[in-house]
């Protein structure tokens, strides 16, 4: 439960003062608390029962990491007052609120000017990014790599510009070599680099791309909606760190303030580097900016009505948890590549087990070696089943032969893809609870009896 009677007070508390400035306008009735309300929402409360347990540390499944009780209590905070934050006109207070929290990621990633806004997660914000590439290079390609999100191809069909997927190194990175010669045939316009991907956590190569940049002129969109925060801190490889240091040098960054920073579902940020981009944006509306000289949000977003809540509670998460290189908001992100990296020690201990990629950042995804591809596959799901049994719930990856064919693990390829195991530790609790991860986890590789090779946590 991410929220206790304590909190539930606290926002009781929060929306009498919010009600004090109100104004003088007559009162009006509240809605009843009637039976048949308050019979509807307990029935919605034990329809709410039948889920994961999300924001438990045995949850590793997908990218889930819960959001803090400031966030959630500061939405709920504003959504009484239910601002939209298109104009001034609709959320005046969640504007200038928005506007603030998107500078300070704007500076996280060492911006001192950008143009950029909410939205609601991920997949609409590269979409923006993605069509104004397109408005500013018409006819050119978008290339990404095949770990990219998936969601890249299909915007590029719907913004009708040719994708180009470039292959992957045996570490999950976009392979630079090849998109050097689809550079040179002078094809492609924007570059899609992902810090962090979805499946692998693989971090490309955002260096080496800025000095691609200087010989081939292209567009550089950074994907980090997953892996932006990662930034803040020191504790990573070198290579993945001298990527996240090439930030600065991008030309729109996506970031989601819904996977690693701490906000409920409904948040996402592009930014972009370059104010003038406003111009593609250009619209005018007969319906609203009649009360602020001000550009307004929804002059510069693609969505036009958008919950002002998720602003007021990233703002109120912000003021908690500065995005500082030292504060506590970096310190339980190095927390959770500290488990990743614990994690991933513990599964190379296993004769049984083969990592599929170096943990860049907190996921690790790792394989059952075996004679074929379909046996250890199967290996796999029965491990993943297994564990799910035992309240231990993790995720599969599947991997393309190219990407695991390198690690010699299995020796008949019967079929062109092997299903691997995959944990998100996006959670900073989970390295407290490293130990007992991987005692229950032992105990399940135990009970299964085709694993061999084991060795326990020390
Ligand atoms: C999650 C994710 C997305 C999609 O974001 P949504 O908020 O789910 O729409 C895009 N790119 C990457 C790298 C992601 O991890």
């Amino acid at each position: 439960m991410l929220l206790d009677d304590e909190q539930i007070a606290l926002l009781a508390h929060c929306r009498r003062i919010l009600a004090d400035g109100a104004g003088s306008l007559p009162p009006l009735n509240a809605e009843p608390v009637t039976l048949e309300l308050r019979n509807v929402l307990e029935r919605t409360a034990v329809r709410l029962q039948d889920n994961f347990p999300y924001g438990h540390p045995f949850y590793l499944g997908q990218m889930l990491r819960p959001p803090h009780p400031v966030a959630l209590l500061a939405a709920m905070l504003a959504m009484t007052v239910n601002p939209n934050n298109h104009a001034y006109d609709g959320g005046r207070a969640t504007s200038k609120m928005e506007v603030d929290a998107v500078s300070r990621l704007a500076e996280m990633f060492g911006w001192k000017k950008h143009l950029g806004h909410l939205c609601s997660g991920g997949t609409v914000a590269n979409f923006e990014a993605l069509w104004v590439a397109r408005e500013l290079a018409s006819g050119m390609g978008i290339a990404a790599s095949e770990q990219a999100h998936y969601t890249h191809a299909r915007l590029s069909r719907v913004l009708q510009v040719p994708f180009y997927e470039v292959p992957c190194d045996t570490q999950g990175r976009m392979n630079l070599a090849v998109l050097e010669d689809l550079l040179q045939n002078n094809r492609i316009g924007t570059v899609v680099a992902t810090l962090g991907t979805t499946g692998l956590g693989a971090v490309d190569p955002l260096d080496e791309l800025v000095r691609l940049r200087s010989r081939y002129s292209f567009r550089l969109h950074v994907d980090a909606a997953y892996g932006g925060y990662f930034t803040l801190i020191d504790e990573l490889p070198s290579r993945t760190r001298n990527a996240f240091q090439a930030l600065s040098a991008a030309d729109s960054i996506v970031v989601d303030p819904h996977k690693h920073g701490l906000q409920p579902y409904g948040c996402g940020c592009v930014l972009f580097q370059d104010r003038s981009v406003a111009s593609v944006y250009h619209h005018s509306s007969p319906y609203t900016y009649f009360t602020s000289e001000d550009l307004h949000l929804g002059e510069i977003s693609l969505e036009c009505s958008r919950a002002g809540a998720a602003a007021a509670a990233l703002w109120a998460t912000l003021e908690l948890f500065p995005l500082t290189r030292t504060g506590r908001f970096a310190a339980d992100l190095a927390n959770c590549r500290q488990a990743a990296v614990q994690f991933a020690d513990w599964i190379r201990r296993h004769q049984a087990w083969q990592l599929v990629v170096e943990p860049e950042l907190d996921i690790v995804v790792w394989m059952f070696r075996s004679k074929t591809s379909s046996t250890a596959s199967r290996a796999a799901r029965r491990f993943f089943e297994k564990a799910e049994r035992e309240s231990l719930h993790l995720a599969l990856f599947k991997a393309d032969r190219s990407l695991v064919e390198p690690l010699d693990t299995i020796e008949t390829w019967d079929d062109e893809t092997v299903t691997c195991l995959r944990a998100c530790l996006l959670k900073p609790e989970h390295l407290e609870w490293m130990p007992e991860l991987c005692r229950r986890l032992q105990a399940v590789l135990e009970n299964d009896s085709d694993s061999s090779g084991i060795t326990t946590f020390p």
